[in-house]
């Protein structure tokens, strides 16, 4: 019964997050007016609102001017549902669960809006630090040393990489968002998790590019944000990267 709410919860933050999406890089309010058609206005009825099951009884189109609405909503939902079930396995009824689901739901935020606009907006990294003072105080302060060398940390070694990027290739080779979004992350994970949610970032990114590029989906010249990447990196080192540690240290540094 629980993992139903939980399922459910989801997939309304879910919904809310692709407004979010949305409006927030645009300046527009959350909150009004309701949701419309962007093509021909209609406004969008309580039924036809309901995550992924309106997307399939409407067929993908819009009921009023059958335009079709972009698959990426219901998979933002289903995404959604799924991040909050994999926390609740992982966390279980505790506070960290509201928690780290929210937080969860922010970097699918933060991974869409970086995708559509090449930013990562101030506002939500500052949002995304909210999770470190949860963890200082739960822990009663355990956390607080190797969350702070990870802030600072973090945010060294990712203006290193920009600012010898950008020497190395002419260009700006990382934007510097993502070097805040990376201190952020060494906050709220400490240092050695951060590291280790840093390390899948840029794997992500370079398994992802060994099978876009060479299918053409992406090509070799095109600017890709890494936000999404580090996005990745965060969550999958939230969930399992205390796990990648140890099964390191007991594989490599045999005593
Ligand atoms: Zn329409």
């Amino acid at each position: 019964m629980i993992t139903f709410y939980v399922i459910l919860f989801g997939l309304l933050i879910g919904s809310f997050l692709n407004v979010v999406i949305y409006r927030f890089p645009r300046g527009e309010s959350i909150a009004f007016p309701p949701s419309h058609c962007p093509k021909c206005d209609h406004k969008i009825k309580p039924w036809e609102n309901i995550p992924i099951l309106s997307f399939l009884f409407l067929r993908g189109k819009c009921s009023a001017c059958k335009t079709p609405i972009s698959l990426r909503y219901p998979l933002v939902e289903a995404l959604t549902s799924l991040i909050f079930y994999a926390t609740y396995l992982k966390f279980g009824l505790t506070w960290d669960l509201p928690v780290f689901a929210l937080f969860g739901a922010l970097l699918i935020a933060i991974a869409f809006i970086d995708i559509d606009h090449m930013i990562i907006p101030d506002s939500m990294i500052i949002i995304g630090l909210i999770p470190g003072f949860y963890l200082w105080i739960s822990r009663d302060g355990q956390m607080l040393t190797p969350q702070l060398i990870g802030l600072v940390g973090l945010g060294v070694i990712f203006w290193a990489i920009r600012y010898f990027g950008e020497k190395a290739f002419k260009k700006e080779a990382m934007g510097f968002g993502d070097v805040k979004f990376a201190a952020m992350a060494g906050w709220v994970l400490g240092w050695d998790v951060g590291i280790v949610s840093m390390f899948l970032a840029f794997l992500s990114a370079t398994l992802l590019f060994t099978i876009l590029i060479p299918i053409g989906i992406i090509s070799r010249k095109q600017e890709v944000p890494f936000g999404p990447f580090i996005c990745v990196g965060i969550w999958l080192g939230l969930m399992w990267g205390r796990e990648i540690i140890n099964w390191y240290l007991n594989t490599f540094m045999v005593v």
